[in-house]
């Protein structure tokens, strides 16, 4: 494990000077099989791994879970170990953050959309941690999920803009047996509670059928998704969004590729899903 910036500077250094591909990714740790998902194809096209474990205060409003986010690093670490990771980063606040800390990178425009307005200066954190984890970690080849497919949108806005000289491989969404996303934040769920989460995977699949049946109504649409819910105790609707998935422009009809994403509030975990609606 390396935990500090200069000896992981060094390490990438060293890997490129042996012309070694670097894949990394970066996670919040608690690891499940989406994280794996990712891990995996990073192990399998590049000749090094680098993971990071990093709980991004900058990524959390003041009402948000930063002080209960899930850590469980020694469960994490074993599980790397077990999956043939090459090297794990782990920082301190600290050592990312020190005190005086003044510089963030922000994306406009479309991290101001769907996550972006009910969770202000979210995705600012996410670009400033991405970019100093980059800009340590040297990598030529970073892997994200599609769960967080607007994250994965401003990142790859963010590497183009600044001309940042890695590559943003896009692996699919993994979820549960029974369709729910996999999430970290899963773990809060009671099992009502988890219950109550499988709207959200199970909404998206009825919008799925019901647009191959012919609906083209974005609002019957939605509407059919907020069904869903109606009712439900301790679940409240953050947004549901018919919209562009390269701008993220809410769409009234359903023509072309179209993505359909969710974030709800299910007892104490904010719980986000998504389906793309290819062309047809
Ligand atoms: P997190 O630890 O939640 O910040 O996620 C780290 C990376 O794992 C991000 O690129 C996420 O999009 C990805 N990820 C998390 N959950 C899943 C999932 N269920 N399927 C695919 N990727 C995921």
């Amino acid at each position: 494990m390396v935990s500090s910036i200069v000896k992981m500077k060094e390490v990438s250094e060293s890997l490129r000077k042996q012309n070694l591909t670097i894949g990394f990714v970066p996670t919040m740790g608690c690891l499940h099989e989406g994280h794996l998902k990712l891990i995996k194809r990073s192990l399998e096209s590049c000749d090094q791994t680098v993971v990071s474990i990093f709980v991004n205060p900058t990524q959390f409003g003041p009402n948000e879970d930063l002080d209960s986010y899930p850590r469980q690093l020694e469960s994490d670490i074993e599980r790397l170990e077990a999956t043939g990771v090459d090297i794990l980063f782990h920082p301190s606040k600290e050592e990312m953050y020190p005190a005086g800390y003044k510089t963030y990178v922000q994306v406009q425009n479309i991290s101001e959309h769907l996550c972006g307005k009910s969770r202000a200066g979210f995705f600012k954190g996410v670009t400033t941690v991405v970019l100093k984890l980059f800009n340590i970690v040297g990598p030529h080849n970073a892997f994200f999920g599609e769960k967080d497919w607007q994250q994965l949108a401003v990142i790859e806005a963010l590497v183009e803009d600044l001309n940042l000289d890695v590559a943003i491989i896009r692996v699919p969404l993994v979820r549960e047996s029974d369709g729910l996303a996999m999430s970290s934040r899963n773990r809060y769920l009671s099992s009502q509670e988890r219950k109550t989460a499988l709207s959200l995977s199970h909404s998206l699949q009825e919008a799925q059928n019901n647009i191959r049946r012919g609906t083209t109504s974005a609002k019957a649409i939605s509407n059919s998704i907020r069904q869903y819910f109606l009712g439900k105790e301790g679940c409240e609707i953050d947004y549901i969004s018919i919209c562009d998935p390269e701008s993220f422009k809410e769409k009234e009809q359903i023509r072309g590729r179209t993505l359909i994403a969710l974030a709800v509030k299910v007892g104490p975990s904010r719980l986000i899903d998504n389906c793309i609606i290819e062309e047809f």
